[in-house]
Order: C-alpha cells, then structure tokens, then sequence
C-alpha cells in the first residue's frame, strides 16, 4: 500500500527542504476529488473511472471517497485491485480482447458487463458467461479526428459489422449496449456528437433498443494551451443523445487522463548539462515522461533551482535527454528554459497523473519513483 504518513503544502516546500535526486511524482488528493465532482455533478450518467490512467490505492480509495462507484478494468490484476478495496463495486471489463482464463476469472469475480468488437470473442464469452443479468456492449469505431491518439485503429467494430453483434447479443440474452472511445486527449467535442449519431443509427438499424450507452473517455485534461471547458462536452453529449434516440439509453463515460492527470505534477531534476547545452534529466521516456513522443501537447512545467533563488526570464530552447544509455532516450521538442538554467534545478510538469505510474521502467536501472502527498500543487 502507498501511504505517505507525512503530508506537504506544495512540490516547492518539499523539493527545496528535501533535495530529492530521483523523481518526485506530487500527488493533491483534493484536487482528484474536486475533479471526480466535477464529473458526478455534471456527467447525466454513471461515472467510471478507467483504472489503467492510474491504478495507485491513493487514487482509487480517493476516487471511492468522492463517490465514484464504477471502474473500466482491462486485465485480472484490475479486477483483483478493485475487489480488495471495494468488493461492491461495478466493473466494466472493456478490454473487447480477453484470453478464455481471463473471461472464467472476470465472471468468478461478479464481473457483469463487457465491450466487445468481433464474433470469435462474442463467441467466446458466450461459452463461459449465462446471459442473464450480464451486458453486452458492442465497441463501434468511427474514422473521426479530434484525439490525440487514436485507439480506432486496434479496436473498435465497423458498424456494419455492430450491427450483427448487437443482435447476437440480444438474441442469446445478454443486455445489448453500445460503447465506443474516441481516443485519448480528444479536444473536439464534436467527436462524440459524430459517434452518438452513428450509435442511434447502428441501434435503429440492428432493431435493437440499447439499455445503455457508454461514451468512453477522451476527455481532456489541462495543457499549457489552457483547461478545457468538460462541462461544455457533458452538455453537448447529453444534449446529442436526447436528440438521436426515441427511447434513451442510460449513459455511462469512463475518463481516465481527464479524471486523474490534474492531481500530480511530475519533479524531475537536470543531472548535467553538456558542453553544447544539451541537458540531462533524471528521469525521461523509460520513465515518468513515457508519454512525450506519443502524446504530442503543450506541457506546463516550471524551473526550481534547489535554493529556491529566481532564474532569468531570458529564455533559451534546450535539448533533453534522459538518463538512460539508449539514444531514444530524448525528448521530442525541445524545452523552454531560463538561459542560466543549471545542474541541480527540477524541472516540475504540470497535469502529470496520467499514464505515467503504470508505464515506468526500470530500464538501465532507473525508474524508481516516490510518490508524496500534498495539500495543493
Ligand atoms: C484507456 C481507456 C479509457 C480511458 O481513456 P482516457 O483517454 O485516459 O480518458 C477509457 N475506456 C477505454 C476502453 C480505454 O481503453
């Protein structure tokens, strides 16, 4: 279990009375909890949280205080998270590719719902899982722009082909639902406008009435181009779905980055920095910043010398690499940096809770990564 018994008031109190020389992942269960609200007040349906953005106890018992009650999982080791710290809980298994042994545990766990995309996996819970009471939902893709990285091209049925599972499912007794995810990072709301309207259409066609709709997650989280306006998204998708169906499906959505990434910011410290400029850091793409060259958005992130003293607001545009011996180990774009920028200073990125836990190595022997409680980032 990760319990910090100490708590501090910000990254900056810490880094400069601690002087960490490995990464410092900062954690505000505060702000998780104000942003789970955020959602469960202005969502017009069940909020899950998607555990693979973040699966650490710290989250997952913040986000079961706030009152989220429901979890995507994708794997056994999900499952078995979940079930110790909330036995009671909902899980969606909406990993639409699960081995038969993985199926058998999900349904041993009380497991009652489950995305799938294809007949031979249909099939295959169909050998294991009694329809009745448990949820068929049919993953449909779309070839829509608008995230950052787009999961269309690994899952996701034609909805040619959605239309035939959804009335297998229907007619072997499932619960027939529908689910799609548009990407990660989607920053146009309008992209699930286009996938709601081809879900009523998809439904209309099959001659199936969907008991529930589930809209994935996507949502955004803050960049350096500013915070997006979630409530402006939940409207318009509420709004969407009343509009396209005749008897409406309850609505489930299933945000993981736009959930979690807000409450951490990620401390890294410049371990050297080379004849030409370049800089070092210690930490980078094994690490903690394993989602630099796939996600490409502006990051926040600020420069604290380890006294605390003022750098130069004369900027200089420096290249980063990181502390392994791999020469991929580089960041794609080139930072931003006070000119007299020197060993030892942290660099501090903002919006850092997601996908950074989970994706760590431990490569060339790096890696280790501390986890501290604070009051406020
Ligand atoms: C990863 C994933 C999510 C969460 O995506 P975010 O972009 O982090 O919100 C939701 N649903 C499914 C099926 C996923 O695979």
């Amino acid at each position: 279990m990760n319990i910090t018994s100490d708590i501090w008031n910000s990254p900056r109190d810490y880094l400069l009375a601690r002087a960490p020389d490995q990464p410092v992942h900062f954690f505000a269960p505060a702000a998780l909890q104000a942003q789970a609200k955020r959602f469960l007040d202005g969502f017009n349906g069940l909020v899950t949280y998607a555990v693979k953005a973040n699966p650490e106890h710290a989250v997952l018992s913040n986000l079961l205080a706030a009152g989220v009650s429901a979890f995507d999982v994708a794997s056994p080791n999900e499952i078995r998270l979940l079930r110790e710290l909330a036995p009671h809980a909902a899980l969606h298994y909406n990993n639409p590719v699960r081995s038969k042994s993985e199926i058998r545990f999900a349904h041993n766990a009380g497991v009652k719902s489950y995305s799938v995309d294809g007949f031979r996996e249909f099939a295959k819970i169909q050998g294991i899982i009694p329809p009745a009471g448990v949820e068929i939902s049919v993953r449909i893709k779309l070839s829509i722009s608008g995230a950052v990285y787009d999961f269309g091209t690994k899952f996701g049925a034609t909805p040619e082909k959605a239309i035939e599972l959804l009335r297998r499912a229907k007619s072997a007794g499932y619960i027939p639902s529908i689910t799609f995810h548009p990407g990660t990072q989607c920053e146009d709301p309008q992209a699930w406008s286009a996938y709601i309207t081809e879900t009523a259409a998809v439904a209309r066609a099959a001659g199936v009435t969907i008991k529930r709709l589930n809209v994935g997650g996507g949502f955004p989280a803050k960049t350096a181009k500013g915070a997006p306006d979630l409530e402006q998204f939940f409207t318009l998708i509420n709004e969407v779905v009343t509009k396209e169906f005749t008897t409406r499906p309850a609505l489930v959505c299933e945000p993981g980055r736009a959930m979690v990434a807000e409450s951490f910011t990620h401390a890294t410290r410049v371990k050297s920095i080379n004849d030409n400029g370049d800089i070092y850091l210690n930490d980078g793409i094994y690490g903690g910043l394993s989602e630099f060259p796939v996600l490409d958005v502006q990051r926040s992130y600020t420069v604290l010398p380890p006294l605390g003293e003022q750098r130069s607001k004369t900027e200089i545009s420096a290249l980063v690499f990181g502390p392994t011996c791999d020469s991929l180990d580089v960041l794609p774009n080139k930072l931003q940096l006070p000119s007299d920028i020197a060993e030892d200073d942290y660099i501090v990125f903002q919006n850092m809770g997601a996908y950074v836990k989970g994706v760590t190595t431990d490569f060339n022997g790096y890696g280790q990564l501390e986890t501290v409680t604070v009051l406020s980032l």
